[in-house]
């Protein structure tokens, strides 16, 4: 416990906005039991070992699915993921291997199993290494099944509390009940993490990568503040519960705010939403969202092992332009490469895919794909009635960035491109003066500027958009668009955070691009001020020496400073 009466701070990465006072409960996790050790079993006993595994992992699997089908969104696609993973054909065959080759019994052939897997996939990196949570939440489930005890999970509080854990595997995670969890906190995870995912889409005001939440234990009292990162230790009762109730105020006003978007003194901010598919377009253009700011379209091509036809191009790509007839679309090439590999579009390996052959790169290799994709989006377009920007991902060079607008420019439609590159950002005003509009993507450009990989559970504090660097990157970005009057957007996640898109819009970014579910809480928190407090905000943050600081000028100079 923290000294009788001492207020204390802990701070980690914030993810979901909010406040919550209650008392902790950690989520302790099953021992896992040694791989090694235990006669070899004889070999007429081993087909039927085999069997109880196969039996055991085909119930977590179906158990995993039956949730994912009693569940929405988000979640349900990673509990989908985790069902996949209980059978998944590689780690099935390893297994046969030490059960019937190496005499091992069933659970200690899962443990050795999963580590192999778990170490493959950390050495893949990128996403592969964020679904190391998920193959150790299933391996859990399948040795609980294999030995008859109840599958683990996250304990079920009885009274709100704010649940600790040194990180969620998706099937805990998308369990979660708002009205009891009321907080969530880990040790791990970045800010697109499968904890992050679900507590925004589940509305828990969550906190990543608190390094020393260990040292709270279950039963303590604590103030979990989702917007600036701080848990408060021994914080006063009375104040903690006046915060409280103020932000279940504000977000009252978030459930009631309507678009678009207006500064108290009447500036216009573009609020746009990220979707992946017809369906997520389908399911935005329901909601507050002036547009589409970014079509991943690589997402689309995730498990295409051949190029599709501009056929089945135009078909997958038209409903989208039909969810937002009348409204902007900003449609994305091919971001196929690093964590998202492409098998009829990447190379086969390289050493170090996040700096390698993906985006617009793809087109020195194989310049046929960008040229059927833009004929692809042309045809698609041919009726929408909106704006249709096209933009090219992972650009560095100033040839590049003129020759890709050209070639959208043939087409008859508008031409950019994101800046992710640093290179970019620092000579912004050059590159906006060959391309028609640039959108920033926070998420790459942070994670090239701090050098950290953005998927990193261990690096949250360098992969954070409110670290110095990157926002002076961004604003020489913004800055560069007003100069030379062309629009300067923001499609990364930090268009997502509702303070930081005051700090963007006071630098002089023109529009606002993010996840369906963010656009009431960033429009309600930009109509809550005017454009000369995001301007203070803007100025404020370029005295900050790190993240936090950046947080706490920007939220003092907005007024928003508890
Ligand atoms: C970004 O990098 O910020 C971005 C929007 O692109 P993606 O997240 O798809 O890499
Ligand atoms: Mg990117």
């Amino acid at each position: 416990m923290a000294q009788q009466g001492t207020q204390q701070v802990i701070n980690g990465t914030p993810v979901v906005q909010g406040m919550a006072y209650a008392p902790v409960m950690w989520v302790v996790r099953p021992s896992v039991p040694s791989a090694a050790g235990g006669p070899s079993l004889p070999e007429e006993e081993r087909e039927s070992e085999f069997a109880k595994y196969e039996e055991a992992a085909q119930q977590v699997s179906e158990r995993l699915l039956k949730r994912s089908e009693s569940t929405i969104g988000n979640a349900s696609d990673v509990l989908k993921m985790s069902s996949q993973l209980a059978t998944d054909r590689g780690i099935r065959k390893e297994i046969r291997k030490l059960v019937l080759k190496d005499g091992m019994h069933s659970v200690q052939a899962v443990v050795k199993a999963t580590e192999k897997f778990v170490e493959l996939f950390l050495k893949t990196g990128g996403l592969m290494a964020e679904r190391v949570t998920d193959l150790r939440d299933v391996r859990d489930r399948v040795i609980a099944q294999l030995q008859g005890e109840p599958e683990p999970g996250i304990p079920v509080p009885e009274t709100p509390s704010i649940l600790f854990a040194d990180d969620l595997a998706p099937a805990d995670a998308a369990g979660l009940n708002p009205d009891v969890v009321i907080g969530l906190a880990t040790e791990l995870g970045g800010p697109t993490s499968h904890t992050a995912i679900i507590a925004r889409q589940l509305g828990i005001p969550c906190i990543v990568a608190v390094r020393d939440l260990g040292r709270i234990p279950s039963g303590e009292t604590v103030l979990l503040d989702g917007a600036t990162g701080g848990i408060t230790r021994n914080a006063d009762p009375d104040e903690a519960r006046r915060m409280v109730e103020e932000d279940r105020k504000w977000r009252e006003t978030v459930a009631a705010w309507r678009g678009p978007a207006h500064t108290v003194d009447g500036h216009h901010v573009e609020l746009l939403v990220n979707v992946q598919d017809g369906p997520s377009a389908q399911k935005a253009a329901y909601g507050e969202a002036e547009g589409i700011g970014l079509f991943r379209t690589e997402l689309c091509f995730l498990d295409a092992q051949v190029e599709p036809t501009i056929a089945q191009q135009v078909d997958i790509y038209k409903p989208v332009f039909d969810a937002f007839q009348e409204s902007k679309v900003v449609i994305r090439t091919l971001d196929a490469g690093s964590d998202k590999p492409i098998a009829y579009a990447n190379m086969e390996e390289e050493e170090n895919p996040a700096l390698g052959v993906r985006g617009l790169r793809i087109s020195g290799r194989n310049p046929e794909l960008l040229q059927h994709q833009l004929d692809a989006i042309a045809e698609a377009a041919k009726d929408h009635v909106g704006k249709t920007w096209v933009m090219a991902p992972m650009v560095a060079t100033l040839p590049e960035a003129a020759w890709f607008t050209e070639e959208v420019h043939k087409r008859g439609l508008t031409g950019g491109i994101m800046v992710e590159v640093p290179a970019v950002a620092v000579l912004a005003e050059k590159f906006l003066t060959v391309v028609d509009f640039v959108s920033i993507g926070t998420n790459d450009l942070t994670q090239y500027t701090m050098a950290a990989d953005r998927l990193s559970s261990h690096l949250a504090e360098y992969t954070d958009p409110w670290q110095p660097g990157v926002l002076a990157l961004i604003a020489n970005t913004a800055a560069a668009g007003q100069k030379v009057g062309k629009p300067v957007g923001v499609c990364g996640e930090a268009a997502a955070d509702p303070v930081l898109a005051c700090v963007l819009v006071g630098m002089g970014v023109t529009s606002l691009s993010m996840a369906g579910s963010a656009v009431s809480t960033v429009g309600a928190q930009v109509s809550a001020v005017s454009l000369e407090q995001c301007r203070s905000a803007a100025e404020a943050v370029k005295a900050a020496s790190d993240a936090k600081e950046s947080r706490y000028l920007a939220r003092q100079a907005l007024g928003i400073v508890q």
